[in-house]
């Protein structure tokens, strides 16, 4: 079973990368497979200021190079590639990528999520330069500025909520005249002088050199367009993004156990309904999708795969 993997992962994310670190240092043969650049949704952060441990100066890029530092002093394998079909069924698992072939005993699923986009000209360009998908993340960087939260559902509102302890003013901007969130949570939302609501309206365009300066809404119903721009002390202000999560799960559809939004079912372990078969981070059906808990979950199903592997061979 020479050209078998102890470990194979898919993805390369603070899960996957967790899973690498824990798998090589218990001398497993591990093999991390990434699609492009290591790091996930975490490398969109300018700043990191929750990640236990992680100091001020650590943005998502040098905590993520730190990781992959450790990963590689215990030894890990990495390839990029992009896993095109899985096979899970068997003792043996095997995964055909666009370059090669790769058979491994267990398999840790890391692919993670990514936040829908809103798609709008600017939007890409100034994420991480006040474009946010993660008010636990940035919140902080808005401190007494405006903030314009897009979405209406209980990420939306629950987020909006959190960033009014920050900014001088949130205001929702919503693509109908009422909201998805539980009632309790905009019960909440109404009541707070912080919060505004910008109903049926979209965001059609961010502007700005290098910062967000200014964006342009567009009323649905009315169809009239205005562009909002910075107050001049401030210079810039923030926009806060939470029109729902896609998980990446292309490769597992029916194939793993998923929750109806698409998220794999997994136990305390980490295990999927598959034997053999673990999945850690975002793509994960759980409370909390954070650097810090998709780390726990990569070292959970690491270290629950090496006792499969000592039970099972
Ligand atoms: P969600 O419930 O799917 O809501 C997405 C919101 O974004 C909706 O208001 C939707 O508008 C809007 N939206 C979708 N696409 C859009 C687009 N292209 N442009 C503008 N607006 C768009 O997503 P979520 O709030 O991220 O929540 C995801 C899941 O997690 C939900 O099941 C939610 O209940 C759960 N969650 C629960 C809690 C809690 O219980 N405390 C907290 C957070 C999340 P429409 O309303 O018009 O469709």
């Amino acid at each position: 079973m020479d050209n078998v993997y102890d470990v194979v992962i898919i993805g390369a994310g603070p899960g996957g990368l967790s899973a690498a670190l824990y798998a090589s240092r218990a001398k497993l043969k591990t093999l991390m497979l990434e699609k492009g650049k290591a790091g996930g949704q975490i490398v969109i952060t300018d700043e990191v200021a929750n990640y236990p441990g992680s100091v001020r100066e650590a943005t998502g890029e040098t905590l993520i190079a730190r990781m992959e530092e450790q990963v590689e002093e215990f030894g890990a394998e990495r390839k990029k590639d992009i896993i095109k079909e899985v096979e899970l069924e068997g003792d043996i698992k095997v995964l055909k990528g666009e370059k090669g072939e790769y058979k491994a005993k267990t398999v840790i699923i890391a692919t993670g999520a990514s936040p829908r986009y809103i798609g709008c000209p600017g939007e890409k360009e100034l994420t991480g330069k006040g474009v946010s998908y993660c008010a636990t993340c940035d919140a902080d960087f808005f401190e007494d500025l405006e903030v314009f939260v897009i979405g209406g559902g209980d990420a939306a509102v629950e987020e909006a909520l959190y960033l009014t302890k920050f900014a001088r003013k949130v205001t929702i901007v919503h693509r109908r005249d009422e909201l998805r969130a539980a009632k309790s949570i905009q019960e909440k939302a109404f009541k707070n002088p912080k919060m505004d609501f910008m109903w049926d309206s979209v965001i059609t365009e961010i502007k700005g050199d290098g910062i967000v300066e200014s964006a342009v809404f567009k009323n649905r119903k009315t169809g009239e367009t205005h562009e909002y721009f910075a107050d001049e002390e401030d210079g810039t202000f923030g926009i806060f993004v939470f029109i729902g999560n896609v998980p990446i799960n292309n490769l597992f559809k029916g194939k793993i156990e998923m929750n109806e939004k698409g998220y794999i079912l997994t136990n305390d372990k980490m295990e999927t309904n598959i034997e053999g078969v673990f999945a850690a981070g975002d793509i994960r059906d759980k409370p909390l999708r954070q650097v810090v808990t998709a780390a726990g979950d990569g070292a959970i199903a690491a270290v629950c795969a090496e006792k499969y592997i000592q039970n099972k061979f």
